[in-house]
């Protein structure tokens, strides 16, 4: 999508601080982060939210919490743990209308979200 931010990173006409890239999916640093450890995970394809999986494109999402654990693993935040997000939508918070996941570690995460 030529308008889209994240399918710009992909394509490597915005540049990011990564973490983790196959031919599926990409992991950047959040550059507004919120725990000591603040990355996004994303499909490289563009699929708006969370409320765009279908059964075509779950396989994706299993896909990215294979990686998820790997790069927790990784960067040994896997033993004290971490948060997983992905916010869709206006009242789910979403700013950017390409699927991300948010991996946050490093401190202790409050529950509930505000
Ligand atoms: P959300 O509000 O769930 O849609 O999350 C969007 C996230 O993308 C926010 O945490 C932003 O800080 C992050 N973000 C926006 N632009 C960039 C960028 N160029 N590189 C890395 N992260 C970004
Ligand atoms: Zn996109």
């Amino acid at each position: 999508m030529s308008d889209c931010l994240f399918c710009k990173i992909v394509a490597g006409e915005i540049p990011s601080d990564k973490v983790y890239e196959d031919d599926k999916v990409l992991a950047f640093n959040d550059i507004d982060p919120q725990a000591p450890v603040h990355f996004l995970v994303i499909p490289k394809e563009h699929i708006k939210s969370s409320a765009q999986i279908t059964a075509d494109n779950s396989h994706i999402v299993a896909h990215i919490f294979e990686v998820i654990a790997k790069i927790a693993a990784d960067k040994g935040i896997s033993e004290n743990g971490f948060r997983v997000v992905t916010n869709c939508g206006k009242d789910g918070g979403q700013t950017v209308g390409h699927l991300h996941f948010h991996v946050l570690a490093g401190r202790n995460i409050g529950w509930p979200p505000g």
